[in-house]
């Protein structure tokens, strides 16, 4: 039982979460960041805010920013951004904030956010006293460890494109607490492009990928810099950034030109003539939201290139939606026909709702490219594979299931050649994301159903049962993964999934190791005997406990396991013999153990329940 802190004040909007541990340690009158720890772990198995806070997860889920390593992973607040993107170890604020209001801004701790914009000011991140870095360790909430009030510290004025750059980011984290209902408001500032709409973590990376070319070129790896965490080196590859983006495309156009290769009237693939910006600007490429990008890049390649580039569309092939209009095109149809064929689950589709609240058609890349080549006919079964992207003997377990249609229902799931039809294909695959068709989300806090299928839930009887959990909308898909198709595309929310998976566990009634050894009066060691001699088979069944995986073994396998055989007290018991001479007994009597001995406490033999009871007079057996 968890006692909560004494007073427990709500978090207030977009507070990092850093800054609520220190205000719930002053409010305690805890010392600092540690003594709140310690009193968590005294309190706790495994210490969470909402445990030692009471409060809920609602509650707590306007918070945002990395948590103390001692907080039980709450990956929500990060929002999915990487360890680059969030300033963990020492605090930067604005003194004006501080002084306003005492409790500490998220955005701070964005790694790229320079400014305040309420205030105009670049944010601190050094103690005008002691000039080091004012720790979330040390120090309390308005003060450094050395005893300087943070709030009573000389700002120094911004620059515009840390301005900028501060209130876009801002924006984007704020949408992510609203879930996108944020308005651009007018005082947005301008730029050329459009970045306004962009999520949080696109943003960043937008941001980072253009300031770390420009910044840090001739490194080997420009991506990686050294000290990012101080605002005098994030400074100016913000503002290089931003002056980019301010002078779209040319600004883009001419970034383009410094790095790559001039290489005038040959051909060559793109990645030579790009060199070293490749594969970090096609990474950013696929994202949907991207497309302006994409389309400055287009030009400049089709203007720098023209037809000596093989390029062919690469791009473009590695987005797996396409808009209705591309796919119109590529099937030479009209739009309405398209929408037709989308009715009849020829091709897979259907309308996204942009930022700004435009109705988009988009289709699923996979399914054009299937109608096209198999113009409605049937489709081989290792055609099927790679266009689920499941293997066949899977693909068969669906089919036996009736959970895929085949083009032949009557020949059942053995047959040799196993054709599908498009349209079946389509609206398997749509049954599990219940017909839409999801943007690619980019985030820590989605796990793939590829993935699910790897790590937590192994074996054919699993993979039906996740099937059918998305079927029946026990589980949602609530993103894509661009670099995927099928069913490996699919995204879960991990806390979604992890609730349901526990309840998996509960119906399976799963155990641990530790708890299935208790079960049988044994310890752990001996239980790992039973698994090796092959008396126990430690199943694909996987618990996860305190942050890890652990394998887990089903209830009914060690009633089958203890109705099977003997050992023990239990052999003691029925035999008559006491703990240490029962074995002996038994063996003497002709009975053959079937594994052990094992040592441990005492000498450990198993045999088989029927071995033992032929021996014993008919009265004993039980
Ligand atoms: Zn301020
Ligand atoms: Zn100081």
């Amino acid at each position: 039982m968890t006692r909560q802190l004494l007073l427990h004040p709500k978090p207030f909007m977009e507070e990092s979460v850093f800054g609520y541990c220190l205000r719930l340690s002053r409010v305690n009158g805890l010392q600092s960041l540690r003594g709140l720890h310690h009193y968590a772990a005294r309190q706790a198995l495994s210490p969470s805010l909402s445990e030692i806070t009471g409060h809920d997860a609602q509650l707590l889920s306007t918070l945002r920013g990395p948590a103390p390593a001692w907080q039980a992973k709450q990956q929500e607040w990060e929002q999915g951004l990487t360890a680059t993107f969030w300033q963990r170890s020492h605090r930067r604020w604005c003194p004006l904030c501080l002084r306003e209001q005492a409790y500490w801004r998220a955005n701070w701790s964005l790694t790229l956010v320079t400014a305040c914009n309420a205030h105009g000011l670049l944010l601190l991140d050094r103690c005008s006293s002691c000039g080091r870095h004012v720790l979330w360790s040390s120090g309390d909430l308005t003060h450094c460890q050395c005893g300087q009030d943070l709030r009573f510290t000389q700002g120094l004025p911004a620059t515009q494109p840390a301005l900028d750059s501060a209130h876009y980011l801002a924006l984007a984290l704020k949408r992510s607490l609203d879930n996108g209902s944020v308005e651009n408001h007018a005082s947005a500032p301008h730029t050329s492009a459009p970045i306004a709409d962009l999520q949080l973590g696109q943003l960043c990376s937008l941001l980072w990928f253009f300031g770390a070319y420009l910044f840090h070129a001739d490194a080997v790896k420009p991506q990686k810099i050294p000290h990012h965490g101080e605002i005098r080196v994030v400074l100016p590859l913000v503002s290089m950034a931003m002056s980019i983006l301010d002078d779209w495309p040319t600004g883009f156009h001419s970034f383009l030109d410094r790095f790559s290769k001039g290489a005038q009237g040959c051909t060559a693939a793109l990645h030579i003539h790009l060199g070293v910006l490749h594969q970090a600007l096609f990474r950013l490429l696929k994202h949907p939201e991207m497309h302006f990008l994409q389309e400055a890049f287009e030009r400049y390649v089709h203007e720098r290139w023209g037809g000596a580039l093989l390029y062919a569309g690469k791009l473009k092939h590695e987005h797996p939606l396409m808009s209705g209009t591309e796919a119109a095109k590529t099937l030479g149809i009209s739009m309405q026909r398209l929408k037709m064929l989308i009715a009849e689950g020829e091709l897979q589709g259907s309308f996204l709702t942009t930022t700004k609240g435009r109705k988009q058609l988009i289709v699923d890349r996979t399914s054009v490219q299937m109608l096209k080549r198999h113009k409605g006919a049937e489709i081989p079964l290792i055609e099927a594979t790679k266009i689920l992207r499941i293997s066949p003997p899977r693909i068969r377990l669906l089919v036996q299931h009736r959970l895929l249609r085949p083009a032949h229902p009557d020949k059942g799931h053995t047959t040799k050649y196993l054709p599908f039809y498009g349209k079946d294909i389509n609206a398997f695959l749509a049954s599990l994301s219940h017909d839409e068709c999801h943007h690619y989300a980019e985030s820590t806090d989605l796990i793939s159903v590829w993935r699910i299928g790897k790590q937590w839930l192994r074996g054919d009887e699993n993979f039906l049962r996740l099937i059918t959990a998305l079927m029946r909308g026990e589980l949602n898909v609530t993103g894509r993964d661009p670099g995927q198709s099928g069913v490996r595309a699919l995204l879960l929310h991990r806390s979604e999934f992890r609730c349901w998976f526990d309840q998996l566990h509960v119906e399976q009634e799963l155990m641990s190791i530790p708890d299935a050894a208790k079960f049988l009066h044994i310890d752990d060691t001996t239980f790992y005997c039973f698994v090796q001699a092959g008396l126990l088979p430690l199943d694909d069944h996987r618990l996860y406990c305190f942050g890890r995986h652990i394998p887990g073994i089903r209830r009914a396998t060690l009633v089958e396991l203890k109705e099977k055989y003997l050992w023990g007290k239990e052999l003691a018991q029925l035999t008559g013999h006491d703990l240490t001479h029962a074995a002996a007994a038994v063996m003497h009597r002709g009975a053959e153990p079937v594994a052990g001995p094992w040592i441990n406490k005492s000498c450990c033999y198993v045999f088989r329940r029927e071995d033992v009871s032929e021996l014993l007079p008919v009265s004993e057996v039980v």
